[in-house]
């Protein structure tokens, strides 16, 4: 997932990962034997994410090769269940010698591209990265809505081991293992094209990992702009990032505003155990979604709240609650099956305004709150909610608490995570400032002392 608050942050992938060797072959025939061998979802999904998140890919950088190795093992469980190769219209971007096939006009399960980053070139680091999106196909049973598909994805790339993107600058270069984000959501997009290839619906499916995410939903924004099928013919697009970490049977779920029929598919999709849905209008998120939604595609987001070990070297498989992500997987497969099997098209609406671009100009000044907002409750109140505090942050040591509504900062008023982005960016490390939240219906004023970003 990439937050409002580290849109800004530039990549800073260590400039000799890209050029180092693949060292995951061993490690790799280990890995999908041992998937072969799982005989449950459980077993299977749990087996995806710790291969996924292990120290053998390195945190998955964009253009690194544990990214690739990721792609690699995610077209063989493609071929593997024989899921269809896409032709996919493209023209082969440079690529690095031997390391990876680009014939146009081939079927195949990877679609390469050049991730370029913004924030990389103005740090002098290196901007172009050669990476791929893999996606295949699981064909419908109905002839008649055979070019009206569903697209089902996620982000498998991660921070690598880049420090300057991380909450944790202190831990250096560090593996950002990225288990929840996004190991989780690359495993429920996995596990869902083994269900459909079982048991296929109507209208075909198409399975998308997306790569170059944390750099801005580069992707995904290359898939909608390069799409191997008309993007009109895409009826909606599932996005799963950050949906391993399950608490108190709570999930959300973005875009429920995106499709006229979209709210009542998601209140019936939650029959059996039922989860506490927070249902949130908007289809523009920081994920991949936000680039379909641009092009008028209905979508939903499935995500399990923010956490302490977001963006984090601490963000480890051993923490990933594999049995709720099941029911999260079991409910949103109950939702891809009413899209793909219904005999009317989902009816495009318009939710929300697109955010406001977010500026190129690098990496951020470093300056550091610590407050870990709820995602979930963005764009339907004013104001930005906490789901807690960093402990010993300057949030914390001025008296924030988790429920608290951010309204003001320093003076400017917060509406929204874009809002308050601006506001933390406009003061430095050290800049004493009054800080506005509700607290049980009543205005509260808070003094805080801004920190310095990993100090
Ligand atoms: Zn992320």
């Amino acid at each position: 997932m990439l937050s409002a608050i580290t849109r800004r942050a530039a990549y800073a992938s260590a400039v000799a990962l890209l050029f180092g060797c693949h060292h995951a072959t061993t490690v790799r025939d280990i890995h999908d034997d041992a998937r072969a061998a799982a005989t449950s979802d459980t077993a299977r999904i749990r087996a995806d994410i710790v291969y996924l998140s292990s120290n053998a890919l390195e945190g998955r950088g964009t253009g690194t090769p544990g990214n690739d190795s990721a792609a690699a093992y995610l077209a063989r469980e493609y071929a593997r269940l024989g899921l269809r190769k896409i032709e996919l219209a493209t023209t082969c971007p440079a690529m690095r010698p031997g390391v990876r096939e680009c014939v146009v006009g081939r079927a195949s399960y990877t679609q390469p591209f050049i991730a370029r980053s913004a924030a990389a070139a103005h740090a002098g680091l290196p901007s172009e990265l050669p990476t791929q999106n893999v996606v295949a196909k699981v064909p419908g049973t109905d002839a008649s809505l055979a070019t009206q598909y569903l697209v089902i994805g996620a982000h498998y790339d991660h921070l690598g081991r880049s420090p300057s993107d991380a909450m944790d600058p202190e831990a250096k270069n560090a593996i950002r293992h990225g288990a929840d984000d996004n190991a989780s959501g690359t495993a429920a997009v996995l596990e869902l094209a083994r269900r459909f290839h079982a048991h296929p619906a109507r209208r075909p499916v198409i399975f998308v990992n997306f790569s170059g995410e944390e750099l801005g939903d580069l992707g995904s924004e290359w898939f909608v702009e390069h799409a191997p099928i008309p993007v009109d013919s895409i009826d909606a697009m599932l996005n799963f990032d950050m949906v391993g970490r399950l608490r108190d049977d709570k999930l959300i779920v973005y875009g429920v505003a995106t499709a006229t029929e979209m709210r009542a598919i998601v209140d019936s999709a939650n029959s059996v155990q039922p989860l506490k849905i927070d249902a949130v209008g908007d289809g523009f998120g920081p994920s991949d979604h936000a680039s379909f939604y641009g092009k008028k595609v209905p979508v939903l987001h499935f995500f399990t709240d923010m956490h302490e070990d977001y963006h984090r070297a601490t963000d480890v498989s051993s923490k990933i609650n594999i049995p709720g992500e099941v029911r999260v997987i079991d409910y949103a497969e109950r939702i891809a099956r009413n899209i793909a099997n219904r005999s009317s098209r989902l009816t495009y609406e318009r939710s929300s305004a697109p955010p406001p671009k977010m500026s190129a100009s690098g990496p951020g000044n470093g300056t550091y709150f610590g407050s870990i907002p709820d995602m979930g409750s963005a764009g339907d109140t004013p104001g930005v909610k906490l789901a807690g505090v960093t402990a010993g942050s300057p949030a914390d040591k001025a008296g924030a608490q988790a429920g608290d509504i951010i309204v003001e900062f320093g003076g400017k008023t917060v509406k929204d995570l874009y809002d308050y982005t601006d506001a933390i960016g406009a003061h430095k490390p050290g800049d004493v400032v009054q800080v506005i939240v509700m607290r049980a219906g009543s205005r509260l004023a808070l003094t805080v002392t801004l920190g310095k970003r990993g100090s």
